[in-house]
């Protein structure tokens, strides 16, 4: 009775942690949209503010919260940075904060950044359109936005969204689509965000690897691409699970978008993949894109990461991930000796960071993915020989069960493999050592 009684504690302190998002979007022929957000989280003592990112407005004036309050009392509300809004709770506060959120927004008709925020005449990608809310450890983890590297560093949450939209556009989203009475809604649990896109004129393409649907959305003419993403998924699915352990999510989708500086992007259960790399799927770029974001879905999807911190822990992992599909293909040397070269390439254009800086130790990107991606995967490739398959594995999944649904930290994967074995010490001085 007293386990239960515990076990009962237990979930309604995880309850009470959980963060829902309760969300309206309608979007118009233009770009132009309206939203509203009814967030429901829990408040710590002493926390008098909730602190929220509109993340598109690192780009331009591109979203802004229009109105807050909570039950029927408005709640002030101010932007200390385009990005970083601060909604003020009511005094004398609760143990959770239920408030409503209104904003409004438009899509730049050009690719800026990634191009993840963007409207072309057959897709409106709507990553981050909404206001996130911004962890809290204590203090607020919040940075300002960069232009370049992936700048989301959020907790999971559960979100129900309900979209009114043109009626050419489809939505794919993180999650679940329905659609029921003039309206798409799109739910998903243990979100980090909920990505979105809207296309019109898209074909799809269906399979499911063991029970896990995955779908492919594709402008017509590129057919081929969306065939070899299916198949480069279905083949990495093999390889990462029995590496890793099971997927995260009930599905996953993808879709080809134009973006701008990037192959890919990944979302919890989606991901973008760039239009242009579809061109030549048979390309090796191209399954690298849909092998690195598919490795996401385990690092950054379900185990989070200050992205803005220490960009090299869901990079290396991602990238070292990916590498296993490759690896199963006879290339994992070659993979190795490109890490080699642009690492060493990025310690000549910026000698002062290591594979540990944080994106602000990158002014314009200088060095970043030669030491984020290739430094990282290199560490974790010399860690792997130090250590074997067996162990280093093990260590991944150890890492991964720890910190599944939260927020990691890099420290404490070096220190799992340092206990397995201390000489490991030698490649983290090696790789995240400033001289
Ligand atoms: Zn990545």
């Amino acid at each position: 009775m007293r386990v239960f009684l515990a076990l009962i504690l237990l979930w309604l302190a995880f309850l009470s942690f959980a963060t829902t998002y309760s969300i309206e979007l309608a979007v118009e022929t233009d770009g132009t949209f309206v939203g509203k957000a009814l967030v429901c989280t829990s408040v710590e003592p002493g926390q008098r503010e909730l602190l929220f990112r509109l993340y598109p407005n690192a780009f331009g004036p591109f979203v802004k919260l229009t109105e807050a309050w909570s039950g029927e009392a408005p709640l002030h509300m101010d932007s200390v940075e385009p990005t970083v809004w601060v909604i003020h709770l009511p005094e004398g506060g609760t143990q959770t904060a239920t408030i409503q959120l209104r904003f409004e927004g438009r899509l730049p008709k050009e690719l800026l950044g990634y191009g993840i925020f963007a409207q072309t005449s057959f897709t409106m990608t709507l990553s981050q359109f909404y206001p996130i809310l911004a962890p809290w450890d204590g203090e607020w983890r919040v940075y300002p936005a960069f232009p370049f590297g992936d700048n989301v560093v959020a907790e999971v949450a559960d979100y129900t969204v309900e979209l009114t939209l043109p009626a050419d556009f489809l939505p794919v989203g993180s999650g679940e689509e329905n659609f029921r009475s003039g309206k798409w809604r799109i739910s998903g649990e243990k979100l980090r965000e909920f990505g979105l896109v809207l296309v019109r004129g898209y074909e799809s393409l269906s399979s499911v690897w063991q029970e896990i649907p995955l779908r492919v959305f594709f402008p017509p003419s590129l057919r081929p691409a969306a065939e070899k993403a299916i198949k480069v998924t279905q083949e990495a699915l093999d390889i990462y699970t029995e590496k890793l352990g099971d997927f995260p999510y009930p599905d996953l989708d993808m879709v080809i978008v134009p973006l701008a500086s990037a192959g890919g992007v990944e979302y919890p259960r989606l991901i973008l993949i760039g239009e242009k790399y579809a061109l030549n799927p048979e390309s090796e770029i191209f399954a690298e894109i849909v092998a690195h974001e598919l490795a996401h879905q385990w690092w950054y999807g379900e185990v989070g990461v200050d992205q803005v911190r220490e960009p090299w822990l869901d990079e290396a992992l991602a990238t070292y991930t990916s590498s296993l599909y490759f690896e199963a293909k006879g290339k994992l040397q070659e993979k190795v000796v490109e890490w080699r070269y642009r690492y060493e390439r990025a310690k000549r254009l910026n000698p002062a960071a290591t594979v540990g800086s944080a994106l602000w130790e990158f002014p314009s990107g200088q060095g970043y993915s030669g030491y984020v991606y290739a430094g990282g995967a290199l560490f974790l490739h010399e860690t792997r020989e130090l250590l074997g398959d067996a162990l280093f594995f093990s260590a991944l999944r150890s890492f991964r069960e720890k910190f599944r649904w939260r927020l990691a930290q890099g420290a404490e994967l070096l220190e799992l493999f340092s206990e397995i074995n201390p000489e490991v010490a030698s490649l983290v001085r090696k790789y995240f050592g400033k001289d």
